[in-house]
């Protein structure tokens, strides 16, 4: 069997997992595929596929989607049979896609693979695709690194497999430092709150940092985005730990959230080891990077791993 083809899996659970009331409907779906060849196959950080049933508009059965594992690798049950995501229903009013779309239709726009999941229950039968991803996964010996998890919405998905791995594995809870920078627009969006706020408070080598945009902090400050709260932190917090040769960067979310964090990189100095210039832009001053040049000119170097979507 090729690892695209699909298995069924069993849906184990499903609930919310923002913090609060939220204008985003976020689930935790927890899926057993036990029974399949997939068992014990998934590394946390690693994504699969779904398969929604039925057909597109064109008449051609739906193509599947990847979701990011929200497990780490010995699975929800410890023995790697369940493995769980973080679904974000996409709910939207209808924009133009391509030419011809009439600018008028603003009926409402469903996702068809996230609402799918969603809308799933306990006992659902659902197929499963996978493992996807040999980059976005944990170094081969983890004690030996530091950890700085960077993630915006469900771009918190690998980390909640991760720091499950690294601090509740069955290797003991590793001795590396472990920060967890999680980006939302408001507190009520924030993403398996609870669990990272439990091991912050377990291990004095884990730290969990929520930031919000659109609120003003505790200390009366203004809302920020992940790349100012680390350079507003900079010397008190990060620079040390970016200067240490035994850290690595991840990364995770929606295309773009990484923009902001490559700038303030290059604009500190930082970024020798997290970052690849092209030629073409290793003379200009970081602090003159335009969105652009970033997006086609910079590339993720040696100790900075990358997933956007
Ligand atoms: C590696 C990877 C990991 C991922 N992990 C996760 C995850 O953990 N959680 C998660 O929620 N998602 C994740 N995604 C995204 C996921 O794969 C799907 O893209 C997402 O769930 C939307 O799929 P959908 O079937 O609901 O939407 P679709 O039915 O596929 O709709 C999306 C498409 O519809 C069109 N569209 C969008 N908005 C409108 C509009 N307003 N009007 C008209 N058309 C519109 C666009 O063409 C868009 O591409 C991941 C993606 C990748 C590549």
């Amino acid at each position: 069997m090729g690892p695209q083809e699909p298995v069924t899996g069993r849906v184990v659970s499903s609930r919310l997992c923002t913090r609060g009331k939220s204008a985003s409907f976020i689930r935790h779906v927890a899926i057993d595929i036990g029974d399949t060849p997939l068992a014990g196959r998934f590394r946390a950080g690693q994504s699969f596929g779904i398969v929604p049933p039925g057909e597109d508009e064109r008449g051609r059965p739906h193509k599947l989607r990847l979701y990011s594992l929200a497990s780490p690798s010995f699975g929800e049950d410890g023995a790697g049979r369940v493995i769980s995501t973080t679904p974000k229903r996409l709910i939207a009013e209808r924009t133009p896609q391509r030419e011809g779309d009439d600018p008028e239709d603003h009926r409402l726009f469903l996702g068809t693979c996230s609402n799918y999941v969603c809308d799933l229950r306990a006992g659902d039968e659902v197929l499963v695709t996978g493992p996807a991803g040999k980059r976005f996964l944990l170094p081969a010996e983890p004690d030996k690194h530091d950890y700085l998890f960077l993630a915006t919405g469900t771009g918190i998905a690998p980390f909640r497999g991760m720091a499950l791995e690294l601090m509740r594995g069955p290797g003991g809870p590793t001795s590396s430092r472990v920060e967890v920078v999680m980006g939302s627009p408001y507190t009520s969006d924030l993403l398996y709150d609870d669990l990272f706020s439990d091991l912050a408070a377990e291990h004095s080598n884990f730290a969990y940092h929520p930031v919000v945009s659109r609120e003003r902090r505790d200390d009366g400050g203004p809302g920020e985005y992940v790349h100012g709260h680390l350079e507003r932190r900079l010397d008190e917090r990060f620079r040390e730990m970016l200067e240490s040769p035994r850290t690595l960067v991840y990364m995770c979310g929606l295309a773009g959230m990484q923009i902001g964090v490559f700038r303030m990189l290059g604009r500190h100095g930082l970024h020798g080891p997290y970052l690849k210039l092209h030629e073409q832009i290793a003379d200009v001053d970081p602090a003159d990077w335009t969105d652009d040049q970033i997006k086609r000119r910079v590339r993720h170097g040696p100790r900075c791993m990358l997933e956007v979507y």
